[in-house]
């Protein structure tokens, strides 16, 4: 699994809370990947986070 986040990102934070050891904001105010791989027994918090993303900038392949 591998993800990232768009410039569509409003920093609400949302993402961190759902998989706060995957997504963290930045000192721009916006999310950051904060691994390199995805944990296998964290993906289905990753899927959540980018189901819940209000502006849908989650992309997740
Ligand atoms: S949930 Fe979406 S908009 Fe909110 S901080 Fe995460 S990536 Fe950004």
């Amino acid at each position: 699994m591998k993800v990232t986040i768009s410039e569509e990102c409003i920093g609400c934070g949302l993402c961190e809370g759902t998989a706060a050891d995957v997504f963290a904001l930045g000192d721009e105010g916006v999310a950051e990947v904060i691994v390199d791989e995805i944990p296998e027994e964290l993906e289905d918090d990753v899927q959540q986070a980018a189901d819940d993303c209000p502006v849908g900038a989650i992309e997740v392949e």
